[in-house]
């Protein structure tokens, strides 16, 4: 497999220097079924290559013969995929030997808590340390993308591994379980698929929503949950919302879903996200000053993952460049990062999205009236406005049919009072704040 190497080689010739040593080295290569496969360390560095050097390492690869086909993913090279379980197909099989999947750098050591967090966190932190006890069997993990679901299901597969070294913890993404049932189905080994299930003592089922509109697989994964559940074996699953709310899922297994402990995951509020911030770059050797982390922790809010890919971006430009991490810095080097994330999110878009969220005409909204239905709605919205945009109060008043800069600032206050008291009015801001900045 020495298509990439040369392509690198290649690349590093034409281009900056810089960016073969941020976007490039990083890339791991792979084959699969004959075609170049390239993993980045993380989505930020994968859409990156995507956007400014695949079309080029296309025709690179093509020059080298591995065919056009170049496709990006995240995470590493991993051995023909074939049996789910390593160690179960094999004939030298044995618990030491066994291959769950499991990430080992996802622990709960480098979990960040908070309170949109915690009780997620606690959920998957018990079903760690008492696999199978039937009040956390199953743990349902849901909520938005890049909440950090998929690390809290590995940390509790390596606590797991951790209190017990020969437990068999199985983790799979639902596409996984799809493909390889498809296979069994074709290749008239279902038994054998089934059997997979019965050696594990834990079984990681990774965004479930995926299994929406799929019967076949649905009804499968619903005879193996059942099993499992019967034999007292753990699951824990992710989804990208409610399971209730996914369309496309029989109700039968939306029931049975909900049999043990479901727990919501919200958007880090600003604290947590400035320690996630600090955490992830001291993860990567380097320590930002507090005024910076929490700049960053300001301008991006919605999603862990984005915050990785600024963090990615910053400490690599400070490693080349030889350059301190200043605010000045920061702003610099994110500062095409932040404008994009800014233009997606206008005070227009903001009063669309709330009208649109409690089913109101946007000129009433905007418009006098003062009734509760209608007042709740509007101060939502020019709290939205004030947390989400750069925009002053005045300029905000301006833009809600001409009020006051104090209007918007009592908006502002009372919404985040509200925000602590009233669950409802909790949800529909996070709901609000993920619609938003999708
Ligand atoms: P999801 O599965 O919910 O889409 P991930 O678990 O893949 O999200 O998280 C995306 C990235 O954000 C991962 O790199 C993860 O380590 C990180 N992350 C999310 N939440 C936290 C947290 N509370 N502390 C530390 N890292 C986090
Ligand atoms: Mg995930």
């Amino acid at each position: 497999m020495d298509v990439w190497p040369h392509c690198l080689k290649h690349l590093e010739a034409e281009l900056a220097q810089e960016d073969v040593r941020t976007w490039l080295k990083p890339l791991q290569a792979g084959l699969r079924d004959g075609a170049l496969i390239l993993f980045a360390p993380n989505p930020f560095v994968r859409d990156e290559v995507r956007q400014r050097f695949l079309p080029r390492i296309r025709e690179l690869a093509r020059h080298y013969g591995a065919g056009a086909e170049v496709t990006l993913d995240v995470g590493s090279p991993t051995p023909a995929r074939a049996p789910l379980v390593a160690a179960v197909a094999g004939p030298a099989a044995s618990a030491d030997a066994f291959d769950g999947n499991v990430e080992p750098h996802y622990t709960f050591d480098n979990f960040v808590e908070g309170r949109s967090n915690q009780l997620a966190r606690a959920a998957a932190f018990a079903a760690a340390q008492k696999p199978g006890e039937r009040n956390h069997n199953p743990v349902l993990l849901y909520g938005s993308t890049g909440l950090g679901k998929t690390h809290l299901m590995h940390a509790a597969g390596n606590e797991m591994r951790r209190l017990n070294p020969a437990a068999r913890v199985l983790y799979l993404r639902s596409t996984t379980f799809y493909e390889a049932f498809f296979r069994a189905l074709q290749d008239k080994t279902t038994d054998q698929f089934k059997r997979q299930f019965q050696k594990i003592d834990a079984l990681l089922i990774d965004d479930i929503h995926f299994f929406a509109g799929k019967d076949r697989t649905q009804e499968e994964f619903f005879h193996t949950f059942n099993a499992m559940f019967d034999a007292r074996q753990q699951i824990i699953m992710t989804c990208d919302r409610y399971p209730r709310e996914v369309d496309g899922l029989e109700s039968r297994l939306k029931s049975r879903l909900g049999w043990g402990l479901s727990v919501a995951i919200d958007p880090p509020d600003f604290e947590t996200r400035a320690q996630i911030v600090l955490s992830k770059a001291h993860e990567r050797g380097v320590t930002l000053p507090d005024e910076v982390a929490q700049l960053i922790a300001k301008k991006m809010r919605s999603n862990v993952r984005e915050l990785e890919g600024a963090i990615n971006k910053l400490t690599a430009q400070a490693g080349f460049l030889g350059r301190a991490v200043t605010v000045e810095f920061a702003q610099e080097t994110l500062r095409d990062l932040w404008r994009a994330q800014q233009q997606a999110i206008s005070i227009a878009n903001i009063q669309k999205a709330v009208a649109d969220y409690y089913g109101l005409q946007l000129k009433e909204m905007l418009g006098e009236k003062r009734t509760r239905s209608l007042a709740r709605p509007r101060q939502m919205a020019m709290a939205l406005a004030k947390e989400l945009t750069e925009h002053s109060l005045p300029e905000i008043g301006h833009d809600f049919g001409g009020r006051d800069h104090t209007t918007v600032m009592h908006a502002h206050k009372k919404i985040k009072a509200l925000r602590e008291s009233d669950g409802k009015l909790h949800e529909d801001w996070e709901k609000l704040i993920r619609k938003l900045s999708e």
